[in-house]
């Protein structure tokens, strides 16, 4: 395993950043920790990094950070030399070349002199930069200074790749763009990826997902294996107006939360009132001068079960 994280807690002053968090990834595996705002990921993938040191509390168990089989918080240095790290806000020498840049980068994390051009030349070839190295970085569009900044990460050849929001304020395409990459990598040199982010199409897309609220890891395992937790517990409803579709779905007792997704409305019920519910809506939705276009049990998204741990910790 190339990622191991045990018993990690994090505070600042009374706010607990991170609590008692434990997780592993394997080489080839893409780990990707979803979460709202403030739920701790960052610090999380700060103290991943070594950046932060974690909290020691008398008669918990002692925190262990191992990257690449290096202990973090003993041999600080060989571990960090496992990582690459694409922090949420990626600085770069805007009046550098892109080139330039890279062999900063390069340098920092001193690769040999001999060896910087032609990795940098590998590394931005594989980004699909080769073609703008002597473009100024602060002339690059927004989704080439992402390219830039993971082929950063990447130049020394790192084992290990730390992702915060890498694409949070990126267009559609460039971050497709971005996952082809992390996929390309992850099976081309077997990397293990550790990302954040508050996208659900992301998340569908990673090895394994897991699920971060108040610092603490609530669940985690495989993007269709943490779907199916809800099977038989979503209705999806299509109509006009949804507000009122919405009023009368949330009248029902079964309806345990009611989620405009756009055009359509995600219900969550108490496991083995599908049925019922849909008969009774399908009913009372025309009595109440509402439009029905369709209502039906589906297939649960990553969403509905996201929603679901949000809204079940919502008063703790
Ligand atoms: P996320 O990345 O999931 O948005 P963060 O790790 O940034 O979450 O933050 C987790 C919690 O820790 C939040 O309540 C945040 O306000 C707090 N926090 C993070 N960094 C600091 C800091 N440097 N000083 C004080 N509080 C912080």
């Amino acid at each position: 395993m190339l990622i191991e994280l045990a018993h990690l807690t994090k505070s600042y002053g009374s706010t607990r950043a991170v609590d008692d968090l434990s997780l592993q990834v394997n080489a080839g595996e893409i780990y990707g920790l979803v979460g709202p705002d403030g739920a701790g990921k960052t610090t999380t993938m700060r103290l991943t990094c070594g950046a932060l040191r974690p909290d020691r509390h008398d008669g918990s168990e002692a925190p262990r950070i191992a990257i690449g089989g290096f202990d973090m918080l003993r041999h600080t240095d060989p571990a960090r030399a496992q990582i690459g790290y694409l922090p949420q806000r990626f600085s770069m020498y805007e009046d550098l070349t892109v080139l330039e840049n890279l062999r900063f980068f390069a340098e920092v994390r001193s690769l040999p002199s001999s060896q910087w051009r032609p990795r940098c030349m590998e590394i931005l070839e594989f980004v699909g930069l080769a073609d703008f190295v002597n473009r100024r970085a602060g002339q690059l569009s927004g989704g080439m200074k992402q390219k830039l900044g993971l082929a950063a990460a990447l130049a020394h050849r790192p084992k290990v790749l730390l992702l915060d929001e890498p694409t949070t304020g990126v267009d559609p395409v460039t971050r497709q763009d971005f996952w082809q990459l992390i996929i390309r990598l992850v099976s081309q040199e077997g990397v293990a990826v550790l990302v954040s982010t508050p996208y659900m199409d992301e998340a569908a897309r990673c090895t394994r997902v897991g699920f971060m609220r108040q610092g603490k890891l609530l669940v985690e395992g495989l993007p269709g294996e943490l779907r199916h937790r809800l099977d038989g517990q979503v209705v999806e409803v299509f109509g006009s107006p949804l507000a009122l579709l919405r009023r009368l779905a949330q009248a029902e007792e079964a309806v345990e939360d009611a989620q405009m997704f756009g055009d359509r409305l995600h219900l969550r019920l108490r496991p083995g009132q599908a049925q019922a519910v849909v008969e009774r809506l399908a009913q009372a939705i025309p009595a109440a001068g509402g439009v029905l276009g369709s209502i039906a049990l589906i297939e649960p998204q990553l969403e509905d079960l996201f929603i679901s741990l949000l809204e079940d910790g919502a008063g703790a």
